[in-house]
């Protein structure tokens, strides 16, 4: 959900209001450490740091704290994904709620709730 929280504070921007469906059940997609996979998904491994500085991976709007290194383990990273859904206030998640794509409505995109 990296890109989906800025997708919805895009939209928030445009006084639009959108809804985010996420199929698990958190915040921070693949930066959601899990010991064991259930749902297949590649994640960050346990000792993982980021291989991008801080200044080139922060949301353009939402600095990293000061007291963060300049390349930081996982849960760090985990961590500022949280600071910034609830700084903007990203309530339009709704979690275990998976969906998909309809081709044949292309090129509007439109998402069917397939939960
Ligand atoms: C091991 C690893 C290390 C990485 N390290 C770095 C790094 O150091 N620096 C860097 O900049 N980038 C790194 N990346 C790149 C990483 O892909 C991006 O940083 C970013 O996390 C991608 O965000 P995303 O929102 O596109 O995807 P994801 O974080 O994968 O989020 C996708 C979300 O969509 C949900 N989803 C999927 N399908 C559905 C569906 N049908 N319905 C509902 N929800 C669904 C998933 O549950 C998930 O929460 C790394 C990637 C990996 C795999």
């Amino acid at each position: 959900v990296a890109n989906g929280l800025s997708s919805i504070k895009c939209f928030l921007d445009e006084d639009l209001e959108p809804t985010c469906f996420e199929r698990s059940n958190d915040v921070g997609g693949l930066w959601k450490f899990t010991e064991i996979s259930k749902d297949g998904m590649t994640r960050v491994y346990k000792s993982l740091v980021t291989n991008v500085c801080k200044e080139m991976s922060c949301y353009s709007d939402f600095p990293f704290q000061e007291d963060y290194p300049n390349f930081m383990h996982q849960e760090k990273f985990w961590n500022y994904l949280q600071e910034f859904a609830e700084h903007f206030d990203l309530k339009y998640i709704q979690f275990r709620r998976g969906s998909r794509t309809e081709p044949s409505l292309m090129p509007s995109w439109f998402a069917l709730d397939a939960s």
